[in-house]
This record gives structure tokens, sequence and C-alpha cells, in this order.
């Protein structure tokens, strides 16, 4: 493979791997606005690059495009968004009181405060 091909691949794929590292950290931090939102009030955000690609014309006009996060985001209950309490996965909680990702995490997060309460004395 030549020398330039090989770059264009490894520099494709590492702007692939930040923008899923980017949309990911939006994910998180929307999904924790989007829960206080609704205790508080309603919150316009605009600080989150990775909704929109930018393209720039010949005569240096910015043109703003929903670019795939922010079309998979459009109209979704983020305050469903949470991320897990155990293991740190972001997950879609289908209930409200949900605080895990899994069974597994959540027999986890059981345990870890039946030994806290233990250790408190609450059992003795
Ligand atoms: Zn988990």
């Amino acid at each position: 493979m030549a020398r330039s091909t090989y770059d264009s691949i490894v520099t494709s794929a590492l702007s692939e791997y930040r923008f899923i590292q980017q949309s990911g950290r939006d994910l998180r931090r929307l999904g924790k606005a989007a829960r206080e939102c609704r205790k508080d009030r309603r919150h316009r955000f605009t600080s989150y690059s990775a909704f929109f690609a930018i393209d720039i014309d010949e005569n240096g006009i910015a043109h703003t495009h929903r670019n795939a996060f922010g079309e998979a985001v459009d109209e979704e209950n983020l305050s469903k968004v949470r991320e897990c309490e155990m293991c740190g996965r972001l997950f879609w909680a289908g209930r409200d009181d949900k605080e895990c990702c899994s069974v597994p995490c959540q027999n986890k997060r059981r345990k870890k405060r039946w030994k806290q309460e233990y250790d408190k004395g609450k059992y003795q």
C-alpha cells in the first residue's frame, strides 16, 4: 500500500474515532442536563460542536449541517440517557428509576449498598 493511501486511511479513521469519542462525551452531558431540565426549567444548549458539520464555501461563508449525532438525538428524550453507576457505560433507562445498565451491574450495586449499610451497623 502506498504511504499516502495509508496516511489517508489512518487520518480518516482517527477523525471518525474522535467524532465517536466526542459524541459519547456530549451524550453524557446532554443526558445529565436533560434530567436537570425536568427539575428546573427548560434550557437551550448551543455549545455542542459535535451536533454540526460546518462547511466553508469559496466566499468564506459558513454553512452548518446537522451531523449524524445531531440527527440521532433530535426529538429523543435525553433524560433517559444514563451513565451506569457501576461500570460507567452509557445506557437507555426504560424506567425512570433505573440506575444501572444491566442485571449484573444492578446486583453489584445492591450488594455494594447492602455492604455500606452493614458497615454502618444497620443490620447489627
Ligand atoms: Zn453497568
